[in-house]
């Protein structure tokens, strides 16, 4: 007789036969069903059978051949679906590559067009370290267009999260101050110290003007 344990374990694993008899799948460890891509909470028959009578009565009167044709035809579709998060995973990471260097070079004043430098290092190093990862570097994307762009959209996003955060300031004070960029040009910086209903202190730079 099996044990409490033992009949626990077997309910969590998978019976490939599911996939035939009620076109569900396993996928990071929870039954995926692959008609209406239903996640069910517990991996066990009775679930996943109740899921299939009573969602996709339509289904059930399929012949044993229509229904491989069917199951096959669902789980391909659910393979290409797959591959493409994977493609769009894939592209996250490579803008979210481009955004944190393109920060590192305005927070650094380097100019815009180190970007490429970065990337053909970058790609020198992947070339002799990780081959099989070349094609996932050269796609970030780090022209000199392309930083310009992405550091005017991260000012853009700033100022937008300071907007938002002023609804809700008590109390605030201004400072400025002068500075000078890369080419000695004067500069008019704009800084805000203020505490919000929270009590949590901020100090941003809101503004930086070119004096004159
Ligand atoms: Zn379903």
């Amino acid at each position: 007789m099996a044990s409490k344990r033992s009949v626990a374990e077997e309910k969590r694993k998978f019976n490939p036969d599911w996939t035939q008899n009620y076109f569900f799948v396993e996928e990071d460890g929870e039954p995926l069903c692959l008609v209406c891509k239903s996640v069910l909470s517990v991996l066990k028959g009775y679930n996943l059978r109740r899921h299939y009578e009573t969602k996709h009565s339509q289904e059930q009167s399929l012949s044993v051949s229509e229904r491989s044709v069917r199951r096959q035809a669902l789980e391909a579709s659910q393979c290409s679906e797959q591959q493409l998060q994977t493609e769009k995973d894939s592209e996250k990471a490579t803008n979210r590559a481009s955004f944190l260097i393109a920060q590192k070079i305005a927070s650094s004043g380097r100019p815009f067009t180190d970007g490429v430098s970065v990337k053909e290092c970058s790609l020198i190093i992947t070339k002799s370290v990780c081959p099989e990862s070349y094609g996932k570097f050269s796609g970030v994307a780090l022209s000199r267009r392309t930083v310009s762009r992405r550091i005017r959209g991260i000012a853009e996003n700033l100022e937008e999260q300071l907007i938002e955060k002023s609804s809700c300031l008590e109390w605030w004070s201004i400072a400025m101050d002068e500075s000078t960029d890369m080419v000695d040009t004067a500069q008019l910086l704009v800084f805000i110290r203020a505490v919000d209903s929270n009590m949590e202190i901020i100090e941003e730079l809101m503004r930086a003007r070119l004096n004159g």
